[in-house]
């Protein structure tokens, strides 16, 4: 066997989206294991396939079995796997292809929101006796009984970085359609620049911001084992951007990257009785139901009635919906109200936390181009606003650049 380390890569949607790209892997792929290396490498399913399985079962059904789901959406990825697996043989690559099932990556019972609980490794070490990569299926798990489960939209970073944690790999390679990790979305923001470096902390909050180039969970587990994140593309060779503990950080910027939300909704309920246990019982029985609450707002009328404003993921609102409604009868009080037209933008960076005036900076340049503030939240590393869905991408370039994070131009 290698002396070398264990190398984890995992290439995106994009980077395996065809036949020729999945040859193109599997020719980088090769390349390692020529300089003496053994992979495990990680695969999303090929370009928009989970979309299209998602239209496919919302065509069958407005509500779709969440174990039905997970079993459709998880084949995406079994595709990939075998043909990844067929391109390297193709060139002389010894390699096998694994499901998470075969590899012992053992998740909660969340469907379509798993947590992997366990991995255990003994599958894949002693494939190394015969094999230089191991392809592992990313996005998908399996619960106790076996039931497949999957991780959550964008899930196969955190299958690649939970190998890693497993494998204790000390860097775990993210191959995607983009130079790195940008300030904002290079898609929205033309300006936006490649950082080379950035803290888990920042990364972690960008991603759960709607930075859709991590899976917030990958940062999480990266974190917590202390695997570094090398986020590159798989179209060129260049550095991309490594997200690593603070301290290793060279250049503090004030604020990292800014963000822009698309998908969610703002739920109000108003006229609720101002008495304690009152949001206890709302949100516990929202909770119930797993539905993530996030920006929660109450303001406080002069009849003793609250107002309890929340965000919601757009996915949720139906049952949110469903849940207070009952909540609203049971108190025989309370009237909901629902605004789908919301966007949440939000500004990020660990210079906040020394620095004062950061918020006030955001809020004037919304003001300035007549954007309306409906609700704040902060942490100490950042400040997100809810605004009126429209003027969402104004908004983000805005905060972009009054911040001083876009790229020289020309
Ligand atoms: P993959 O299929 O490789 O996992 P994703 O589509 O999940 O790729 O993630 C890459 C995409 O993330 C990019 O194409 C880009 O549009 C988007 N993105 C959002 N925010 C950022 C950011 N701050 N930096 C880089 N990319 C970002
Ligand atoms: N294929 C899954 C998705 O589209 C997982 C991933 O790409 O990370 O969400
Ligand atoms: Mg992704």
């Amino acid at each position: 066997m290698s002396q070398l380390p264990i190398l984890v890569q995992k290439y995106g949607g994009t980077s395996v989206g065809s036949t020729d790209r999945i040859k193109a892997v599997a020719e980088r792929i090769a390349s390692y294991v020529r300089n003496g290396h053994k992979l495990v490498v990680v695969v999303s399913a090929m370009g928009k396939t989970t979309d299209e399985l998602v239209r496919l079962a919302y065509e069958i059904t407005a509500h779709p079995h969440k174990r039905e789901m997970d079993m459709l959406l998880s084949t995406g990825e079994q595709v990939s796997i075998a043909l990844l697996a067929m391109a390297l043989h193709e060139i002389g690559v010894s390699a096998v292809s694994f499901t998470a099932a075969q590899v012992h990556i053992k998740t909660d019972q969340n469907f379509s929101n798993a947590r992997i609980e366990k991995i255990e490794t003994d599958r894949l070490l002693k494939a190394f006796q015969s094999y230089d990569v191991c392809i592992v299926a990313g996005f998908q798990g399996v619960d106790a009984d076996w039931n497949i489960t999957t991780l959550g939209r964008g899930g196969s970073d955190t299958s690649a970085v939970a190998l890693a944690a497993a494998l204790k790999a000390s860097e775990c390679e993210i191959f995607t359609d983009v130079d790195g990790v940008y300030t904002a979305d290079p898609n929205k923001v033309p300006r936006a620049r490649k950082l080379d470096q950035i803290a888990y902390d920042e990364m972690l909050e960008l991603a759960s911001l709607g930075a859709g180039v991590l899976h917030s969970r990958a940062v999480e587990f990266a974190k917590k084992y202390n695997v570094r994140i090398h986020v590159r593309s798989s179209f060129n060779f260049t550095k991309g951007t490594q997200v690593v503990p603070e301290e290793e950080i060279m250049e503090k910027l004030l604020v990292t990257g800014v963000t822009l939300k698309n998908d969610e909704a703002r739920v109000s309920v108003q006229e609720v009785p101002d008495r304690p246990g009152i949001a206890a019982e709302l949100f516990t029985a929202l909770a119930e139901k797993n539905i993530n609450v996030d920006i929660i707002v109450q303001s406080t009328g002069q009849d003793k009635k609250n107002t309890i404003s929340f965000t919601v993921p757009m996915g949720d609102v139906q049952t949110a919906q469903e849940v207070i409604e009952n909540v609203i009868q049971k108190w025989e009080a309370g009237t909901l109200s629902i605004d789908t037209e919301i966007a949440v933008v939000s500004a990020v960076g660990v210079g906040m936390k020394s620095h004062s005036g950061i918020a006030a900076k955001m809020f004037q340049v919304l003001a300035d181009h007549g954007i309306n503030i409906e609700m704040i939240t902060t942490s100490e590393i950042k400040i997100s606003c809810v605004i009126a869905k429209k003027h969402g991408e104004e908004a983000l370039r805005l905060i972009h650049s009054i911040f001083d994070l876009d790229a020289p131009q020309g």
